[in-house]
This record gives structure tokens, C-alpha cells and sequence, in this order.
């Protein structure tokens, strides 16, 4: 399976993250604090276009709804056999 992480800060300076899939869908989302530990966070998707793709976090450091939309030129694709890193 081929999966890519988008990254984005939270209003409350916290690491947002979530790893989708090759129909974009999201396999899970996480907060990830300094020492790279990883917290799970509802994240799915909202929409799709052939440029871009709009995820929305659930903040759980300040439970604020997060919105961000990531260029597809940016995803970077790769082989993953375990794409979970909560698991
Ligand atoms: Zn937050």
C-alpha cells in the first residue's frame, strides 16, 4: 500500500498529522508532541479537487476543529507496510 503524511501546526502550536492512503482517505490521525510521541486524533478528509486535498483535524491539546488543505504536489508517496505509527 502506498500511503503520505501531511503535517500541519494546530492554533495552539501542537503537530497535527495524518496518514492517508492512495484514495486519500485517511488511515489515522495523530497530535505528535516534541519528544515525537503520538496521540490519536480524529481527522477525515473534506474534499478532494486534482490540486489539492482538505483534511480536517479534531485538536485533543485544545479540541479546536482544525481545517487545512495540502497541495498534491507536495504529498510525497510512499511503500508502507505498517502505515499506523499508533500502532
Ligand atoms: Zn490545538
Amino acid at each position: 500500500m502506498k500511503t503520505t503524511q501531511v503535517r500541519t501546526r494546530c492554533e495552539c502550536q501542537s503537530t497535527l498529522m495524518a496518514v492517508l492512503d492512495e484514495r486519500l482517505n485517511v488511515i489515522v490521525g495523530a497530535n505528535v508532541d516534541s519528544h515525537d510521541k503520538h496521540v490519536q486524533a480524529p481527522a477525515s478528509r473534506t474534499f478532494t479537487s486534482s490540486h489539492q486535498v482538505g483534511i480536517s483535524f479534531a485538536c485533543p491539546i485544545c479540541t479546536r476543529n482544525v481545517l487545512r488543505t495540502f497541495s498534491m504536489e507536495q504529498l510525497s508517496w510512499e511503500s508502507a507496510s505498517n502505515p499506523n505509527p499508533l500502532s
